[in-house]
């Protein structure tokens, strides 16, 4: 199986190199990365996203292209306009609440982007659980006057019950990121009435199909996003935006471009702020170019080995 390494343009997660395994099946090509700090046992439901896409393929899209939004870090008002003018997306997920940052700097950057895209365009913010309760209140009170109006707030603290009582507080529709990291985090923040958008990644949750289900279970309008895989892993998560009966929001796929380099020919770039759906994984024709050093090739085989043990021994519930 080839492993990969791929420097990345911006730190994310407190990584600056995306590493991962791709495997092969007679659908095509499956990725397996979950970030280094998963155990075996989480990282089963990731291996399980890779065999579907390799082994099953996806279920048909009912649309052949997905609205994306551009992401604007913790960046100065003039450089945040630059990104979104350059992204072609009319939606911008703006990181707020940068360690150390004050309020101040991000509704200039968060007025700034609205500048930038118009009456018409869509701002969402995004805290990462950095606010308690709060101060999460009051900053989403300024920070939707600044935005003349935000689309949502993801994950204003780190708790599904201040999440919950975030979202009693305010207007603003809240979205939970964070707070959704296995299969069964959506319905327990559907429960605690925490969000009314959900963000659903396909790796963690075990794969396009059982996505599709919960989803379903969930009831609450979904945002498709990526784990930063490379563009083998991106395709799964259109697939899964491309599936998904109904989609009000732009999607957190345009995640290519945190990558300096990809092991597919063309890095899913959006065009006008919309991203094809693809019917397989894109051939991963640069491998050799990207391929890890031979210590962490042993080290991701091994942990897939591991997983995949875990995996045959009990799969993953079909729902
Ligand atoms: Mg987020």
């Amino acid at each position: 199986m080839d492993v990969y390494a791929l420097p990345m343009t911006t730190r994310f997660r407190g990584i600056t190199v995306r590493e991962g395994l791709l495997l092969a099946g007679p659908a095509g090509w499956g990725e397996f990365c979950p970030f280094p700090e998963y155990d075996d046992r989480e990282s089963v439901a990731w291996l399980a996203a890779a065999r579907e896409a390799a082994g099953a393929g996806w279920p048909e899209p009912v649309r052949e292209q997905v609205p994306v939004n551009c992401t604007v870090p913790a960046v100065g008002p003039e450089h945040a306009q630059r990104i979104v003018r350059a992204s072609g997306c009319t939606t911008a997920k703006v990181k707020v609440a940068d360690a150390g940052a004050p309020l101040s700097e991000d509704l200039e950057r968060v007025a700034a982007v609205r500048d930038a895209l118009g009456p018409a365009g869509l701002v969402r913010v995004d805290a990462n659980a950095a606010w308690d309760v709060a101060t999460a209140v009051a900053a989403i009170g300024e920070l939707d006057r600044a935005a003349g109006g935000l689309e949502y707030v993801e994950q204003p603290c780190w708790e599904v019950d201040d999440l919950a009582a975030v979202r009693r507080a305010v207007d603003v529709p809240i979205a939970a990121d964070e707070s959704i990291r296995r299969a069964e985090d959506p319905m327990r923040v559907v429960a605690a009435g925490a969000a009314d958008i959900v963000v659903l990644k396909v790796s963690p949750l075990g794969g396009v199909r059982r996505a599709l289900r919960i989803a379903e279970e969930v009831g609450l309008p979904v945002v498709v996003s990526s784990a930063v895989e490379s563009g083998v892993g991106l395709a799964a998560g259109l697939a899964l935006a491309g599936a998904l009966p109904e989609l009000h929001h732009a999607c957190g796929l345009a995640t290519a471009s945190l990558l300096a380099d990809d092991v597919v020919d063309e890095p899913l770039r959006p065009v006008d702020g919309l991203l094809p759906v693809p019917r397989r994984a894109p051939e991963p024709v640069h491998r050799s170019r990207v391929a890890a050093a031979a210590d962490r090739a042993a080290w991701w085989n091994g942990r897939h080995d591991r997983v995949a043990a875990l995996l045959d021994t009990a799969p993953l519930s079909t729902g």
